[in-house]
């Protein structure tokens, strides 16, 4: 190749830097977008509105106790992220609709919810679970999930389309022992995207599910406070450690950015080479 036919190529290539730069940076933006994601002044939920805000979306932050929530609120507007906050339990039908009016009262709309929250009452053999501990896992798992998506589906229709993602779990490919109501309530959200992904599409709503290995937060400190434990775990693995909460938050954000745009119905699993299959 001649001097001159290296150099062209090479102004070319500096030429074109800057636009893939600007294009992948405006594609990964959510700037101007409003994210409702629930649980989140803890943990995976944190990390997640952590990922979306720092990528330009307003996060609506949200769970049980407002002293949680507060906390929230002010580590991420320490960090310069747009944030408000309000209590909701998800399991109560007159929290999830004051989450929505929220927002949409000091936001101005929705765009994105990561349904995020899980409760896990029962630990021991399956046969030994209740009908109570079946009506809390699923009422708070599974139906809420599906109820908060419903509630907030007009109002992204009003902004054109948007996100769903729903929070399963590895346990829901392979149920985890002592685990087995929760683990069932895990794969039905597997279930529910896979349900709702064609419905919504007309409406250019795509509905994701990530489904987490082990992450080391307070809901699985059982599986990585105990060294033996963790020892075990980490033969399943091929990444030999537990994962972080910002490995889950950014991947959220990933699927709700327009890099995804012809992801929906999918679960990305996210577990350290953890084997999961149906
Ligand atoms: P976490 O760190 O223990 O955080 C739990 C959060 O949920 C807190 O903000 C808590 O705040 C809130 N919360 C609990 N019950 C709620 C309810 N009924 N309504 C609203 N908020 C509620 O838990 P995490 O590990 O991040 O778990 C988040 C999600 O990831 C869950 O769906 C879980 O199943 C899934 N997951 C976790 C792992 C893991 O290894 N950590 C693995 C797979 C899947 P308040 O106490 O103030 O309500």
């Amino acid at each position: 190749m001649s001097c001159m036919v290296m150099m062209r190529s090479a102004l070319r290539f500096l030429r074109s830097v800057p636009v893939a730069c600007q294009r992948s940076m405006s594609q990964s933006s959510l700037a101007g977008k409003v994210a409702i994601v629930t649980a989140s002044t803890d943990g995976i939920g944190l990390a997640a509105a952590q990922a979306l805000g720092k990528r330009g979306a307003h996060v609506v932050v949200s769970s049980r106790r407002q002293a949680n929530v507060d906390k929230a609120v002010a580590l991420l507007q320490s960090q310069s992220i747009k944030v408000i906050g309000t209590t909701c339990n998800v399991g109560k039908g007159e929290d999830r609709e004051k989450l929505v009016q929220t927002t949409l009262d000091q936001c101005g709309g929705i765009d994105i919810l990561v349904s995020n929250a899980a409760v896990n009452p029962f630990f021991g053999n399956i046969m030994d679970s209740t009908e109570d501990v079946w009506d809390k896992i699923l009422a708070v798992n599974v139906k809420a999930a599906f109820l908060l998506t419903k509630l907030v589906m007009p109002h992204m229709v009003k902004r054109g389309g948007g996100n769903v993602i729903f929070v399963s779990s590895v346990a829901g490919y392979q149920p985890m022992q002592g685990l087995g109501p929760y683990s069932v309530s895990k794969t039905a959200l597997l279930g529910l995207t896979r349900a709702l992904a064609p419905e919504l599409a007309h409406s250019n709503i795509r509905v994701n599910c990530v489904a987490p290995g082990v992450i080391k937060t307070r809901f699985s400190s059982a599986l990585w406070q105990n060294e033996d434990v963790e020892d075990e775990l980490k033969k399943q693995l091929c990444i030999k450690r537990v994962g972080e909460p910002e490995e889950i938050g950014g991947v959220i954000a990933f699927l709700c950015s327009e890099e995804a745009s012809y992801i929906t119905g999918e679960t990305v699993t996210v577990t350290g080479g953890m084997s999961c299959r149906l």
